[in-house]
């Protein structure tokens, strides 16, 4: 009988060697009715070539607050498929959209308004890069790596940081990003935080709706891995009080035109239509976010809009290189770690591409609540 994790994971080896027989396990996975992650997989019979080929599925939504119990049934309705780096070979995760028995988005789904705006304005070709950061928390919510019961070093070299006592769990993050490489996500980079046990990946350029795709799955990863090593992840925007850095989830956009030669013009017009809609943008900008955008460690008020150059206090930067270029892109830096992608490149595709009839974010937020 194993004892050890060694002993464990060398039997576990003897079943993932055995032959699937043609069939594959696609892992469907969903946001559920609180902004977490779920999933749960089913054996398909022949290997996946593209996205229609994937069953819709269902599930008990009444488990995971997204149905009453009279009425539980939810419809999981896939809309991107992955390489599936734990299982490997021709299995797949499988990212789906929650939809109600009635055929109406889930109140948790923003990707179904959010993909009409992006259908709407194809043309404008908006590309996002989203920073995610996030803390990590041993078993018993103490942050991981630091002393029992006291604080490490004030915050000064963990910041990409390098050697022992300056950086935690560098094989978990590791990892991950080997996970998300061989699904085939555009991770652009990751990196040490300014905090701790507070680390950073950013995903893209993508664009438009498959950013927030990529985004989630790659959430879904980081989870997984981080079952692997005990460790749990957290996305609050402010997970310790005191001097210590908030996270967010700092959002890069631009578009065709910003793109181009002479592209700073258009990057200025966008700025000035943020300017005007600062507090509809904050509502879909995370949960408790307040605790972070206070005007320090890094980061603007959350009350005034404000804008410059590779200014890290304000809540849109743009960098040095683009502002001497003239063209590229801009970053808008409230976007708290915990948001929902879709609602955020949402709102940031209304607003700078303009509005159009059937789809609205801002009453997005009120469905969350409803
Ligand atoms: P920071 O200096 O703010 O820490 P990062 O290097 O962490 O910047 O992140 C920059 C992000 O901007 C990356 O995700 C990258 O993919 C993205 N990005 C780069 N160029 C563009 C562009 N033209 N449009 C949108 N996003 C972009
Ligand atoms: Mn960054
Ligand atoms: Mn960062
Ligand atoms: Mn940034």
């Amino acid at each position: 009988m194993a004892e050890t994790s060694v002993e464990k994971t060398q039997i576990l080896q003897k079943y993932l060697e055995l032959e699937q027989r043609g069939r594959i396990i696609a892992e469907y996975v969903w946001i559920d009715g609180t902004g977490n992650l779920r999933s749960k997989g089913r054996t398909l019979k022949k290997k996946i070539l593209s996205i229609d080929q994937l069953p819709e599925w269902n599930f008990d939504g009444s488990s995971t607050n997204q149905a009453p119990g009279h009425d539980s049934d939810i419809y999981l309705k896939p809309v991107a498929y992955y390489p599936d780096p734990f299982r490997r070979g021709d299995n797949i995760v499988v990212l789906a959209a929650c939809y109600n028995n009635d055929g109406t988005p889930n109140k948790f789904n923003h990707r179904h308004e959010a993909a009409k705006l992006f259908a709407a304005h194809k043309d404008a070709e908006i590309w996002f890069g989203l920073e995610q950061e996030y803390t990590l928390f041993d078993m018993y919510d103490n942050v991981y790596g630091w002393p029992k019961g006291g604080f490490p070093a004030p915050q000064g070299p963990y910041y990409c940081g390098v050697g022992a006592g300056k950086v935690y769990a560098r094989d978990l993050i590791e990892a991950h990003y080997r996970a998300c490489l061989y699904a085939g996500l555009e991770l652009s980079g990751i990196n040490a935080e300014v905090m701790p046990s507070q680390w950073e990946f950013q995903v893209g350029p993508c664009t438009g709706i498959e950013l927030g795709d990529q985004l989630w799955m790659a959430r879904y990863l980081l989870h997984r891995v981080a079952e692997e090593f005990g460790i749990k992840i957290s996305f609050h925007p402010k997970p310790l009080k005191g001097d210590w850095n908030g996270a967010g989830c700092h959002t890069n956009v631009s578009t065709k035109e910003m793109r181009k030669p002479g592209g700073m013009k258009y990057i200025e017009k966008a700025i000035e239509k943020l300017s005007k809609r600062h507090a509809e943008h904050i509502k879909l900008y995370g949960s408790d976010n307040d605790m972070r955008l206070t005007g320090r460690h890094e980061t603007a008020s959350m009350t005034a809009f404000s804008s410059g150059v590779a200014n890290r206090g304000s809540s849109i930067r743009i960098p040095r290189s683009v502002a001497k270029e003239g063209y590229g892109y801009f970053e808008d830096r409230r976007p708290a770690s915990n948001i929902d992608p879709y609602l955020v490149t949402g709102i940031m595709c209304e607003t700078v591409c303009g509005a159009i009839d059937n789809a609205d974010m801002t009453k997005e937020f009120e469905r969350e609540s409803s």
